[in-house]
């Protein structure tokens, strides 16, 4: 029996791996509410593949040289190419078969191409939402007669001799501990965007942001391995986002963005290309006046966004509002006057291609269509996204000679990520790929 600790996107789709492969598996996750909290359920669940079966039917042209091209673009190469290389090859076979084997509904998300994306890489559950794409997971776990749930129960430490895995400790809701004998541990228990220490040590820009990640992301797996001499790396690099509403504690899709709107500052002004980066202009965003910003587009773009499930609920909630005119909402957000006016000018200039952007955005989309509409957005981390060294199986890697750990394993936010240091080498999708990228090819080694 293996043990696979962690029932967010990563340790679901290891466990389903695995026992595919005919392994037990035990999988152990301290939320009873995981399927809510973990961040994968509070994600868009885009789940960025090259070259699926999906996309072909699509009409999409798309392969795994071109998201290894893409990934490596936005991070300039700062990663173990081995591990990204195993990543792209494995995402297509990993999504078709979530999609064929065990009925995750995926369809090419082709309404927006995301910042960095030369294709449509995009796969996501018809809601488009990380709540939608982890519930199938969950559903696809409990028809799997070989893995057992070990719920509200944490892996506390691991056990190892002779280089390999001999164990698991884990602790009991009522506190008591128990060790379980296993030769396979697969972490998956994300990283530790909610351990402030680790923040600021690691990631000391962030450490005064919200955190707009799960609670149970404490470092808790990565610390486990520690221990055990593992080794770790891009400990600065995490996921930013610029337009978190926080009236709603929701994600404003950047769609808003990437098809034709803008982010000002409170009095009117523009801070940057915003579609080189959510990640990277959530600090862009905390360096503004009161730390906040505004989110501005048009009706066209109102109608891309309104398909996502959580740009629903913040229109529910009252959080978006609409303006005939510019002039209106400059004068309805307070902005300055005088800066509103030269901003606004600018963009429609830009977008008619009269002129150049000083921050040098390049995609404007279409003129603005009336209304107009407005949400009040701020800078997040979302997850951190270094963690422990692995190789191209997702076996985690001692820290003095850089060899395998026998049996253990790591995916998702405990892992190593692939986005370089800090928050500008982050491709949209990095995420999930690194979640359940390395979920399916840490299950399937492991069942090797
Ligand atoms: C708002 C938001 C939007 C995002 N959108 C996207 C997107 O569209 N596409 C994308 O690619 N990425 C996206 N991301 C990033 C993505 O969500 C993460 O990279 C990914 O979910 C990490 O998956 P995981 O399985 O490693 O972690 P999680 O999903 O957090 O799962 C970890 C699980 O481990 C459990 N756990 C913690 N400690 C222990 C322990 N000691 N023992 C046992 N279990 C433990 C936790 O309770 C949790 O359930 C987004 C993130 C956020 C916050």
């Amino acid at each position: 029996m293996i043990i696979v600790a962690g029932a967010g996107s990563a340790g679901l789709t290891a466990a389903l791996a695995a026992s595919d492969r005919k392994l037990e598996v035990l999988l152990i996750e301290p939320d009873l509410r995981a399927y809510l909290s973990c961040n994968s359920a509070r994600s868009t669940g885009m789940v960025m593949a090259g070259g699926t079966k999906i996309q072909k039917r699509s009409g999409v042209d798309d392969n795994w040289e071109w998201l290894l091209a893409d990934i490596l673009k936005k991070n300039r190469g700062r990663c173990a190419m081995s591990v990204v290389r195993a990543l792209v090859k494995a995402s297509a076979p990993m999504v078709d078969w979530l999609a064929e084997s065990h009925g995750v509904d995926f369809s090419v998300v082709k309404e927006f191409r995301y910042p960095g994306h030369t294709q449509f890489h995009m796969h996501a559950t018809p809601s488009r939402s990380g709540q939608e794409l982890v519930d199938s997971l969950w559903r696809a776990v409990r028809r799997a007669p070989q893995i057992t749930v070990l719920e509200g129960c944490k892996l506390t430490a691991l056990d190892v001799g002779d280089g390999k895995i001999t164990g698991a400790r884990i602790q009991y809701p009522d506190g008591r501990h128990e060790d379980i004998a296993t030769d396979t541990v697969i972490l998956a228990t994300n990283g530790f965007g909610n351990r402030k220490d680790w923040v600021r040590r690691y990631i000391p820009s962030m450490a005064e942001a919200t955190y707009f990640g799960g609670p149970n992301s404490d470092g808790s797996g990565i610390e486990a391995a520690l221990k055990l001499g593992a080794g770790v790396g891009f400990m600065s690099s995490y996921q930013g986002h610029a337009t978190i509403n926080t009236e709603t504690g929701l994600l404003v899709t950047y769609s808003t963005v990437m098809t034709g709107g803008i982010l000002i500052n409170i009095v009117g002004d523009r801070f940057g290309d915003e579609t080189a980066g959510y990640s990277e202009f959530a600090e862009r965003i905390m360096s503004q006046p009161d730390r906040r910003a505004y989110v501005v587009f048009d009706q066209s773009t109102y109608e891309v966004a309104i398909r996502f499930r959580d740009f629903r609920e913040i229109v529910a909630a009252g959080a978006v509002r609409s303006w005939e005119t510019t002039q209106s909402l400059g004068g309805g957000l307070g902005l300055i006057p005088s800066v509103w006016h030269e901003t606004a000018d600018t963009v429609s200039r830009c977008k008619a291609g009269d002129i150049r952007d000083r921050f040098g955005r390049a995609d404007w989309g279409r003129a603005w269509r009336s209304p107009l509409y407005s949400v009040v957005v701020h800078g997040a981390l979302l997850h951190t996204q270094g963690g422990l060294a692995v190789n191209e199986h997702a076996q985690v890697l001692r820290e003095i000679d850089g060899e395998p750990i026998i049996g253990l394993y790591a995916a998702g936010g405990a892992a190593q990520g692939i986005s370089g240091d800090g928050a500008d080498g982050y491709l949209s999708g990095n995420g999930l790929l690194s979640a359940m990228g390395l979920g399916f090819i840490a299950g399937n080694h492991a069942g090797n």
